[in-house]
């Protein structure tokens, strides 16, 4: 059954005079439990793909159902909502907050969320951060800040803040671009190994050997695809 589901999706962009088309009418069907990787040269709208169906940002015009909901036009508290929720994001940079904890980095997004309404008490929030940690691997650097951790350790901290709410999916833009190449083999054995759980991941990278590793490659060219191997029909 599709995840994700797009019809002729377009997102433009107005600088100045000039109007960028960043997706161009992309139509895209995802099922659960796919590993996919999106491909293709700089500005070719690999991010702002990975952001419309992330639900960081909406399209100009087309639409989009998650999980057979129409979210193309949905306000932007019940977006935020539905993002903190189902989805977990992963970036090039780490994003993570130099003077925290790799506990406490991860333990972030748990904040904002709640148990049947309450919020999540700090033993719990704490509980969950852990495990979330050893599952990626860093059992033995919860008190570690970010500039005591390798760059590889730093994504692992930034995936296992992804996973820490339980989201369906996980969206990584360039999540090996500052790694080097046996780091960011390990980071991809780690998106493996998830994906064997039931997570579903999509990745933009402009690695081969990164793309090589997913079932499925969607090519982009001037917002367009060009290219999409393994599509489920
Ligand atoms: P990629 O990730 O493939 O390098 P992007 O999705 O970042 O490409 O960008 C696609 C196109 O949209 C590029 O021409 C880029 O300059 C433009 N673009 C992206 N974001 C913005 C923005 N916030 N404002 C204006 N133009 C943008
Ligand atoms: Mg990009």
């Amino acid at each position: 059954m599709a995840l994700i589901e797009i019809q002729e999706l377009s997102k433009e962009f107005v600088r100045g005079s000039e109007i960028i088309r960043a997706l161009d009418h992309v139509s895209l069907t995802i099922a659960a439990g796919e590993l996919l990787s999106i491909v293709g040269p700089s500005g070719s709208g690999k991010s702002t793909l990975l952001y419309v169906l992330g639900l960081i940002d909406t399209p100009s015009s087309g639409h989009y159902r998650l999980n057979n909901q129409e979210v193309a036009g949905i306000d932007d508290q019940k977006r935020a909502q539905l993002r903190n929720q189902e989805l977990g994001f992963v970036f090039q940079s780490f994003h993570l907050l130099a003077r925290a904890t790799a506990l406490r980095n991860v333990s972030m997004p748990l904040t904002y969320a709640t148990i049947s309404g309450s919020p999540i008490p700090a033993k719990e929030m704490a509980k969950r951060a852990r495990e979330a940690l050893i599952t990626v691997g860093l059992a033995d650097r919860l008190d570690h800040l970010p500039n005591q951790l390798s760059g590889g350790q730093r994504q692992r901290v930034a995936i296992a803040r992804a996973l820490v709410n339980r989201p369906k999916i996980i969206f990584a833009d360039e999540p090996t671009g500052n790694l080097d190449s046996r780091s960011g083999g390990e980071i991809m054995s780690l998106f493996e190994q998830l994906n064997q759980a039931g997570v579903t991941i999509i990745i933009v990278t402009h690695d081969p050997a990164i793309a090589q590793r997913t079932s499925r490659q969607i090519s982009l060219r001037d917002g367009k695809i060009e290219k999409d191997s393994n599509a489920i029909k």
